[in-house]
């Protein structure tokens, strides 16, 4: 069966080109009834950020593409974090060392720095020359008995190993003549990435790799191991580069392209991928909108092009607006919505709001089901400008009669207003019921009516029309407040 894996190194937090890494793999397994794997590869112990192993597998599952086997989840070809599996490779490279596809080096650092300048100095690439290829066993036998530093190397063949990339087609690369044979096992008894994917993509059975470009010339390498190993490689599919408007490279240095920071800000995971889908190839068509059922049934890896794709980030607020409209309309994404909101609220004017005051539910959705379409994220609604409809005033009837002395009567007249017309609240509608109401009150102007409602309403001075809070605030919410302000 078809089995992939996203395998991120836990150097960093997921980011946009991870995720969409990640993405392709899941859409790529579930299209194909297969398992998707995250496996972390942790060997390079002095780039490890602590807790980002946890995090990158959090923000999976926040983008709803969780893995089905992966260092939290198990599986039955654990370990998935690779400092947990090195036993393995050392078996492994114990494999190449006795058939002479691997050797131990006892070069210096020193001795490989100088390497390198000289190297830089007449405008070569810098490589390995191979130097402890030609020790003799008994050489090998006395420095590993001194205990003396070492790294066990992969010794590369001359020649190429042509291989067909789904995405890239044909790929020959003379790897021998381009580099020096690669450490595999370093000083500190971890393996390399090139070792340990090998054997991990290996023993997890893994059937089709799929990941970013930048790996592409690596391939041959891989291959290479495979061969010595005499194992059966996975089909390789290199996926194209993810580019910024401008045409420069997402770069992880961008602050703003982590994951966490898009799920704080509000925005929805749908609408994330969405957007990272409709950029790229390997769909039979693109449309905004979807959602992962239909992005796996649109999926299809024989339409993945070589050229990079643009994230065009400015279009988020957009995909996220519709997918937003999405879940208010589905009745139980809504109140989860509804659940979130409150927590949104409660966080951003706690302190405010009163044990008595705390808002009903059905207030929430009425909300957010006027809102929608407006709204781009949730947050939106914790502008200064919706306060008022999360925080009841506080108005004493003595502070309305300084506006003016009519104020009981006014909010009197409001309530009978409501009362009657609970169904039809239309801005246009209460417009016209406002100005109606303010005419039987001979001894005051139509603004100073509208200044004490609105100060009833939401205790603002300014702000949006009256008409317009009472749309937002409901029959209810109005009742509530008048009849406080009337006491
Ligand atoms: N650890 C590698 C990375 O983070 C994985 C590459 C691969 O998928 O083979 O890019």
């Amino acid at each position: 069966g078809v089995r992939v894996r996203f395998a991120p190194s836990p150097t960093g937090f997921l980011h946009l080109g991870g995720l969409r890494t990640a993405l392709y793999n899941f859409l790529f397994a579930k299209k194909h009834g297969g398992s998707f794997i995250l496996r972390m590869e942790d060997t390079d112990q002095s780039r490890l950020i602590s807790g980002a192993a946890d995090r990158i597998e959090d923000m999976l599952e926040w983008a709803g593409i969780a893995p089905d086997e992966s260092p939290r989840n198990g599986g039955d070809f654990g370990p998935y974090q690779q400092s947990q599996r090195l036993d393995m490779y050392h078996q492994a490279a114990d494999i190449l060392v006795q058939s002479g596809a691997a050797y131990y080096c006892f070069c210096s650092p020193q001795r490989l720095d100088l390497l390198k300048k000289e190297a830089l100095r007449s405008r070569q690439n810098p490589r390995y020359d191979n130097r402890c290829r030609s020790l003799h066993h008994d050489q090998v036998a006395e420095k590993l008995g001194q205990r003396q530093p070492h790294v066990i190397r992969f010794r590369l063949e001359e020649g190429v190993e042509p291989f067909e990339d789904m995405v890239f087609g044909w790929n020959r690369h003379e790897v021998a003549a381009l580099e020096g044979d690669p450490v595999i096992i370093k000083g500190d008894g971890f393996p390399t990435y090139h070792l340990a994917n090998v054997v991990d993509d290996h023993f997890m059975q893994i059937s089709h790799v799929l990941r970013g470009s930048e790996w592409l010339i690596s391939t041959s390498k891989h291959l290479l191991m495979y061969r010595a190993f005499g194992w059966k490689p996975p089909t390789f599919a290199h996926l194209p580069l993810l580019l910024n408007k401008d045409g420069s490279k997402l770069s992880k240095r961008q602050g703003d392209i982590f994951i966490e920071h898009f799920a704080k800000k509000g925005c929805l995971p749908e609408a994330l991928l969405d957007l990272i889908t409709n950029c790229g190839s390997g769909f039979t068509k693109n449309h905004p909108g979807r959602e992962i059922v239909e992005l796996i049934s649109d999926f299809d890896a024989s339409r993945l092009m070589t050229h990079s794709a643009t994230l065009d980030l400015e279009k988020l607020p957009e995909f996220n607006r519709m997918h937003l409209v999405h879940r208010i309309n589905n009745a139980a994404k809504c109140d989860s919505l509804v659940k979130d909101l409150k927590g949104h609220i409660r966080q951003a004017y706690g302190t405010q709001i009163q044990e008595k005051d705390v808002l009903q539910n059905d207030y929430i959705k009425r909300v957010l089901h006027l809102r929608k379409g407006h709204i781009t994220c949730l947050h939106d609604l914790l502008a200064p400008d919706y306060a008022y409809l999360w925080i009841r005033p506080s108005v004493q009837l003595e502070q309305l009669e300084n506006v003016s002395s009519e104020a009981h009567n006014i909010l009197a007249l409001a309530m009978e207003m409501i009362l009657r017309h609970t169904s039809k609240q239309t801005t246009e509608y209460l417009n016209l019921e406002l100005k109606r109401l303010a005419e039987k009150i001979e001894k005051c102007q139509y603004r100073t009516v509208m200044k004490v409602l609105r100060l009833a309403l939401s205790g603002l001075q300014q702000g949006p029309s009256v008409a317009e809070m009472m749309v937002s605030l409901g029959p209810t919410e109005i009742q509530y407040r008048l009849q406080r302000a009337m006491e």
